[in-house]
């Protein structure tokens, strides 16, 4: 049984000043990616760890870009993992924001920033309850093991995928602290990117009937994108989807265009693995339209694929942070899914630890302009992780 004393000593140590601190000292750190670096707000998180008593370490892989981890506890097993990323999206046009965007300005119980909800808040939130603990006295069972990640925005490759290669993740079990509004993750879709091919046959641009436009062939095909898509849905996560995101074709206002490729965005649901599938399902739409249009000539070609991530429903930490959001918010929180790509499928396809993903602010402010997180949320998302960090490591 988890020690309900210690739980109430970190909870009574947890200072709800320390959480927006920390999240307004990481807002200031700009770590825009792409364009930046999450050099300053590497440094702030380490500066934070050490004055809490940890020996932060940076890892860095071949981009160099860093990523810092740290450990709080006995050393020992069971540890848990607290991921959550440094890295934000670029904060565009500042004319755009009500208030600067990495100025930590709070209005009306709004913090407001790049990254206050994706998720420089949860960061804060947890460093604020791991202080917690240090300062409660509180002495762990097992070991919380914090990964503050570089590059989650553009796929992860030179962040958590960093400390995957480099074995770090062995855990027990995993919270990501993505933003759900403090409702609780389990799944997410994963994604194939598709190039698409059209060739055709060039001719002067006086005389078409003599070549095959490629780019009349990929519009043929693109409006009918969405009959790729399986009759399949999930409870969580929805349908599959497509979308057609760049597009190259032509080289001259004057020429039949013989070449256009398009990159299409093909997001998957749990249960869709094979990648032969779903190039044969974009290859039957195509064969179907050549049957009315013997010129179109298409191939396609998978550069990217990430599997959908699905971990355990009654996981222990899923059912710890159940509890924790029941204690501190009054009800229990709602099964969600998320639509994109996290780190999460580093810990649940990669290394297969039971994964929960919860965090304060919403993913529908998070890339806009003026995102914002509620004060009270990041307090309650600290208290929230402090309940589960004790529940899963405290002594029996
Ligand atoms: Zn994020």
């Amino acid at each position: 049984m988890v020690d309900d004393a210690a739980t109430q000593a970190v909870l009574d140590a947890l200072d709800p000043g320390e959480v927006l601190a920390f999240a307004r000292a990481l807002l200031a750190a700009p770590s825009e990616n792409p364009g930046g670096t999450e050099e300053f707000a590497a440094r702030v998180a380490v500066d934070i760890l050490e004055a809490l008593g940890a020996e932060p370490e940076v890892i860095r892989g071949e981009a160099g870009r860093p990523s810092v981890i740290a450990a709080f506890g006995s050393g020992a097993r069971p540890k848990l993992a607290w991921n959550g990323h440094l890295d934000v999206v670029p904060a565009g046009d500042p004319s755009t924001w009500e208030h600067p965007p990495f100025d930590g300005t709070v209005v009306d119980g709004r913090l407001i920033g790049r990254g206050a909800a994706d998720m420089k808040g949860a960061v804060a939130a947890a460093l604020a309850a791991a202080g917690a603990i240090v300062r409660s006295g509180v002495e762990l069972g097992g070991t919380l093991e914090l990964h503050l990640a570089a590059d989650e925005e553009l796929t992860g490759n030179h962040g958590t995928r960093v400390l995957w290669e480099a074995g770090l993740l062995d855990q027990d079990a995993c919270i990501v602290g993505e933003p759900t509004e403090l409702q609780l993750a389990l799944v997410e879709r994963g994604g194939a990117w598709v190039t698409a091919t059209a060739r055709g046959k060039a001719a002067h641009g006086s005389t078409p009937h003599l070549g095959v436009n490629a780019i009349t062939s990929m519009a043929r095909f693109l409006l009918h994108l969405e009959e790729v898509l399986p009759e399949r849905e999930h409870p969580l996560v929805g349908r599959p989807t497509v979308n057609a995101a760049l597009i190259e074709g032509g080289s001259a206002p004057n020429v039949v265009p013989d070449l256009c490729e398009v990159d299409v965005d093909r997001r998957l649901i749990p249960g869709e693995r094979s990648p032969e599938d779903l190039l044969a399902s974009f290859e039957r739409l195509a064969a179907r339209l050549a049957g009315d249009h013997p010129e179109m000539d298409l191939t396609f070609k998978i550069r990217e694929w990430t599997d959908a991530a699905e971990a355990p429903r009654d996981s222990r930490i899923a059912e710890l942070l159940r509890a924790a959001v029941t204690a501190e918010t009054g009800t229990p929180p709602a099964d969600v899914g998320i639509t994109g790509i996290t780190d999460a499928r580093f810990y649940i396809n990669e290394a297969r630890i039971p994964t929960a993903i919860l965090g304060p602010g919403s993913l529908t402010v998070a890339h806009t302009a003026n995102e914002w997180v509620a004060v009270e949320e990041l307090v309650a998302a600290a208290r929230i992780y402090a309940r589960a960090f004790v529940g899963f490591l405290g002594r029996e």
